[in-house]
């Protein structure tokens, strides 16, 4: 039996999804890696220390702390009457993040001492092979500063559960302490006699991955544990995708997927940045000037940048609570979104979401003209709202703004799980997002 062609196309967008989240355990490896895609692609790159000219129909990117990405086409039509099409996501995900000071020799083991960052899900953090990546700074043996990006790729540590012969209560009220009970375990050593430490270890393996490399010295680092699992297919008939950081990866990597495909007509942007798990107050995160002095550049001028502005407009798109069906009440009877059914309008009327009714609107249309379904989401009246980039940049920038993503089990786990069609919608409706032949702007008839 052939499939039809919308099918295998499918299949191969979350095949090349699945590598790009196999290879991206950091922000730092995202950026890495859209960058590599990007370039492929023909956009050059901008240094924000030098002067930039732009020529209309060129594609170009901006990275800042290698965590954080701008790419954009600067469209041939003028930009004051066509605005910026802008799509935001975040590179980052919660994880366990090295401390400083890392060692921890309990009995004859080598532990890590570890942060949570972000909102973890910990429960699922044990009894996973875990590996270990990040940047490191170090010093030449010419005294010069340099970095360098460390994957380990292998399992080398893991957080074993405790037996539930030693606690016989485990499965009725589990709690967790951070500080004592998720140093990953590294490895057995002699107490007495080994001069293993972290740093060494670092050392290893920066000499392993470039036998060629220049150091001296481990200056200090950003690594974070990560699931060795791969992602994958999963579901009887393949319904699901399975992988760590699908939030908000997966919005990374098809926002990305869309902006390569766009026509250079429009200026059509694509924002990807780091921190926003832990609020997005950072140099390179979304409350940052990072975006705004960006848009400064592209505009020119405040007048200009103040009226592309006002035809311009923002998608924030972030990973959506799926109705779980163990835990239908967790939702509004009316507002469930499913897996598959298509990317989630995300509405909340204290502004946790920037979405409004003409933003949704404009997305609803190019859903149409996708042939895509769409679904809503409020929370549950009595119940706590999260958040996305999509409010913090508005109010940055005073840009209409919406936020959708697609629907999500598992939130904030090692292993999240989405849906294997709803990747590939988003991607379509992103595509009529980024193209000429759709406005953004509804005329005012108040
Ligand atoms: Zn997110």
């Amino acid at each position: 039996m052939t499939m039809p062609v919308e099918i295998l196309e499918l299949n191969q967008f979350n095949h090349e999804l699945f590598q790009f989240l196999d290879a991206s355990p950091t922000p730092f490896h995202v950026v890495q890696q859209q960058i590599s895609r990007l370039e492929a692609y023909g956009f050059e790159r901008l240094d924000e220390s030098q002067q930039w000219s732009l020529q209309s129909g060129k594609r170009y990117y901006v990275s800042r702390n290698n965590s954080s990405l701008i790419a954009f086409i600067y469209g041939t039509d003028d930009i004051i009457q066509t605005g910026i099409r802008m799509l935001g996501a975040h590179t980052d995900s919660p994880c366990l993040k090295v401390k400083p000071n890392a060692d921890i020799i309990s009995l004859s083991y080598l532990k890590i001492g570890v942060e949570v960052y972000g909102g973890a899900l910990l429960n699922p953090w044990f009894d996973r092979d875990l590996s270990l990546a990040g940047k490191i700074v170090y010093q030449t043996k010419k005294q010069q500063v340099k970095t360098l990006l460390l994957d380990f790729e292998q399992a080398i540590a893991c957080i074993p559960s405790l037996a539930i012969h030693l606690d016989r209560d485990d499965n009725k009220n589990r709690s967790i302490n951070a500080q004592t009970d998720i140093p990953p375990v590294m490895m057995l050593i002699d107490p007495q006699q080994s001069t293993v430490d972290f740093k060494s270890i670092l050392l290893k393996q920066a000499k392993k991955q470039n036998p060629l490399l220049d150091i001296e010295q481990i200056l200090d680092y950003e690594l974070s544990f990560y699931d060795t699992q791969q992602a994958s297919n999963i579901g009887l008939n393949n319904d699901f995708i399975a992988s760590s950081r699908l939030d908000n990866l997966l919005s990374c990597y098809t926002g990305m997927q869309a902006l390569m495909r766009a026509d250079t007509k429009t200026t059509s942007l694509l924002v990807c940045s780091d921190h926003e798990e832990v609020g997005s107050a950072s140099s390179s995160g979304a409350q940052g000037p990072f975006l705004k002095s960006v848009l400064e550049r592209i505009a020119g001028s405040n007048e200009i940048l103040s009226r592309i502005i006002d035809r311009s407009m923002l998608i924030s798109a972030d990973n959506a609570h799926a109705v779980h069906p163990n835990f239908p009440d967790k939702h509004d009877a009316n507002h469930g979104p499913v897996i598959n059914n298509g990317p989630v309008i995300k509405v909340n009327a204290n502004q946790r979401y920037a979405s409004n009714s003409e933003t949704a609107a404009v997305f609803k249309v190019m859903a149409q003209a996708a042939e895509i379904p769409v679904q809503s989401f409020v929370v549950r009246t009595d119940m706590g709202c999260g958040s996305t980039i999509g409010p913090i940049a508005a109010a940055e920038i005073g840009v209409k703004t919406l936020d959708i993503g697609v629907p999500t089990f598992a939130m904030h786990s090692i292993r999240e799980l989405a849906g294997s069609k709803d990747s590939w919608y988003l991607f379509k409706v992103l595509q009529k997002f980024f193209s000429s032949e759709y406005s953004v702007n509804i005329s005012d008839q108040l």
